[in-house]
Order: C-alpha cells, then structure tokens, then sequence
C-alpha cells in the first residue's frame, strides 16, 4: 500500500532511467511472448535465481484489457501491456516478483527494488547490461542500494550471444533521441 506521504516517489524517475539505459539496445525490441515466456523460465531454472527466489513458475500473460504492465504476486504472473512486450518491461516486472519474494517492504521502485534490477538486468542480458542500468540510475540521483545477502549472478548470461550492444540496431528508424521522457505504456 502506497502511502499519502508518496513512499513511491521515485516511480517516474526509475522509469525515465531504465528508458534511458535500455534505449537503442535489443531490450526495448519487441519480442512474442513465447519468448519472453522462455527467458523468464531460463532465468526462474538459473543457480542463481534458485538460491535467492522462488522458483515456481511465473507466467507471461498479455493484458488486453489496459494500457500498463504489472506483476501479480497472488497469481504469480507478469501482465504485459500489448505495446510493452519487450525485454526492458519484462525485466523491470521481475524484479518486482524478486522483491516479492525477498519479502521486501521498502519503497515499491526504491533502492532495493534498483538493486535487485541492476541484478536481474546482469542476470539476463549480462554484465555490461547491469553495470549500464547501475551508472543511469547512479546519474539520476537514484543509489542501486547494496544488498548483502545477495550475490552477482554468476552464470553465463540468459539470452547468451544475444546482442545487448546498440552498434547492433543504432540507425533503426523509430529510435530517435530523446530518451529523457517516459513515453511508453505504465510498467507499475
Ligand atoms: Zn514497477
């Protein structure tokens, strides 16, 4: 539950980093679902994964019925908007179902809900990836915060050879500049 006093306050500053970080990379591609159902898997079966969180299934559903994206822990789903099936949303909804499984009562986009992305964005997409997502957030004013009882995915990265790089799609059109704006669908 969300507060009166805004303990969510850094919502739309995370959006605007994570936006940032990912713009011009394979994850703001639009992907199936199937696949994104695969990666989420992947992960879910990783050493990593299975140390920390819990390991049942969680499923990749599309939301048809609203223009948003959110993590449902009673369901143990993610709901993609229609418009947001890429890896930059589904990777911010994970690590909200890792919260979840921490337990973690701290503010819903806070340090630790940053700190557990940075790790699931290295997790999946690789080192460079995570250390990105960390610098953005650091260059926003927003600190990753340190979790102690977690350790740095140590596996090869999910997606493998998939290229992070934006060299791979710098030039596609659709991908102009302005990064500062969060322009797509609400990932709550
Ligand atoms: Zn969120």
């Amino acid at each position: 539950m969300i507060g009166a006093n805004n303990r969510d306050s850094h919502k739309s500053q995370v959006y605007a980093a994570e936006d940032l970080s990912a713009e011009l990379t394979v994850l703001v591609e639009p992907q199936p679902i199937e696949q994104l159902q695969g990666v989420v898997d992947d992960l879910c079966a990783s050493p990593w994964w299975v140390r920390h969180f819990d390991s049942r299934p969680i499923r990749v559903h599309t939301n048809r019925s609203a223009q948003r994206s959110y993590f449902n822990p009673t369901q143990r789903c993610i709901s993609l908007s229609p418009v947001a099936h890429d890896l930059n949303t589904l990777l911010h909804e994970l690590a909200h179902a890792a919260c979840a499984d921490l337990g973690r009562t701290g503010p819903v986009h806070g340090p630790e809900f940053r700190a557990v992305h940075v790790l699931i964005r290295t997790a999946v997409t690789g080192q460079q990836s995570g250390d990105d997502l960390r610098k953005v957030y650091e260059q926003f004013g927003l600190g990753a915060g340190q979790l102690s009882d977690l350790d740095e995915p140590s596996h090869a990265p999910i997606l493998g050879g998939a290229p992070y790089l934006a060299e791979r799609i710098v030039g596609r059109p659709g991908f102009a500049s302005k990064a500062t704006a969060h322009k797509g669908p609400i990932a709550l």
